[in-house]
């Protein structure tokens, strides 16, 4: 095994105990795949996060062929329809926290309550209609709620979060929870004042110049 996909699943587990110890995910819930080569890099299906080996993930053809020593993930269909239609995104991260799962569980998405909910790429975290977990229709529902967007709610199950690599998608899982926790906070001290959308994509602009490189000009 090449010694970067070898780096490749050891971060994959890393990611996956970091996941339950943070609080945003309990027990074998919750998935993660980074893209490898011509196809993906996938968790095993109910395998304990903390007995989990490098060796242990599953390497997924395109095709949904898997080869490795376990069951890739039940939900091998959506993390492989994600990445085969959406190239700019490298790796899925998929949780149930209990708040962003909470508001999913109303059917509800997430408006722009916040102007951070610009990273998630637009105005809204759109919820996926219901459908049963490890379904080609979850797969469907997921994908149409990520359009233009790196996130999104699935109704009554959980979230699932995008990005150009797997950091990035768990550092949004988290950032997607804590909206989802600002959220109902708002909504029980309040009513919640919602940002215009000319106003998020602004932020959605500025966010490309955001950070340690940035020229003070641009933040
Ligand atoms: P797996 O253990 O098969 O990845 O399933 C967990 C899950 O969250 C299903 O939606
Ligand atoms: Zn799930």
């Amino acid at each position: 095994m090449k010694d970067a996909e070898y780096a490749l699943r050891k971060e994959i587990v890393a990611t996956c105990i970091a996941m339950d110890r943070s609080g945003i995910n309990q027990g074998t819930s919750g998935n993660i795949s980074v893209r490898w080569e011509d196809g993906l890099l996938i968790t095993p299906s109910g395998l304990a996060y903390e007995t989990m080996a490098p060796e242990d993930i599953i390497f997924l053809s395109m095709d949904g062929t898997p080869h490795g020593p376990h069951k890739p993930s039940s939900e091998w269909r959506f993390h492989r329809d994600i990445l085969k239609a959406r190239t700019d995104f490298n790796a899925v991260v998929h949780a149930h926290p209990n708040h962003s799962t909470a508001i999913a569980i109303t059917g509800q998405g997430i408006p722009a309550v916040h102007y951070m909910i610009a990273a998630t790429g637009g105005p809204t975290i759109r919820c996926a209609p219901y459908a049963t977990f490890g379904t080609d229709e979850l797969s469907k529902n997921a994908l149409a709620a990520l359009e233009g967007r790196l996130a999104c709610l699935l109704a009554n199950h959980g979230a699932i979060a995008c990005g150009p690599n797997l950091r990035k998608a768990f550092w949004l899982m988290s950032e997607i929870e804590v909206l989802a926790r600002q959220y109902i906070l708002a909504r029980q001290a309040g009513e919640p004042v919602v940002l215009d959308d000319a106003e998020i994509a602004r932020v959605v602009e500025k966010f490309k110049s955001y950070g340690p490189k940035a020229k003070a000009s641009e933040a």
